[in-house]
């Protein structure tokens, strides 16, 4: 709800605080101040992580569905929402709780997708987009 100058300048101190060797959690929708301020995003869905990796990566190449249908709405790129709703939290579908949005969805996409290993990516997907070299 602030305007743009003003959330402009909270970023800008928040980005300062991590410069500093703060530690800030920022939880926000607005994908532009998460791209400005993180080092690394984890991106939700039906209240898990699906996708977590360094910003410049995450933002140069999505590598959950999920993630690549929320840049693709972004006005600057596709335009193009995601297609249909979220699941009510009490009523979430058995494995992949994006599956019913999803265009890759296979089989056994009907059992949960564990998170990958390794660190920094963390991609909690059975078919996950190529990644892509850091930008
Ligand atoms: S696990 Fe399957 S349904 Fe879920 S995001 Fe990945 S490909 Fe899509």
């Amino acid at each position: 709800g602030l305007d743009r100058p003003l959330v402009d300048h909270t970023l800008d101190l928040l980005r300062r605080r991590c410069d500093a060797g703060g530690a800030v959690l920022l939880i926000t929708h607005d994908l532009a101040a998460a791209r400005r301020v993180a080092d690394t995003v984890a991106v939700m869905y039906a209240s898990r992580i699906v996708e977590r990796r360094p910003t410049a990566e995450l933002f140069a190449a999505p590598a959950h569905p999920y993630t690549a249908g929320l840049l693709d709405a972004l006005p600057e790129r596709a335009f193009r929402p995601v297609p249909g709703h979220p699941p009510m939290l009490t009523d979430l579908p058995p494995g992949c709780a994006f599956a019913p949005r999803c265009d890759r969805a296979t089989d056994v996409c009907r059992t949960p997708p564990a998170p990958s290993a390794g660190a920094p990516a963390r991609i909690a997907c059975h078919h996950p987009l190529t990644l892509g070299a850091p930008a």
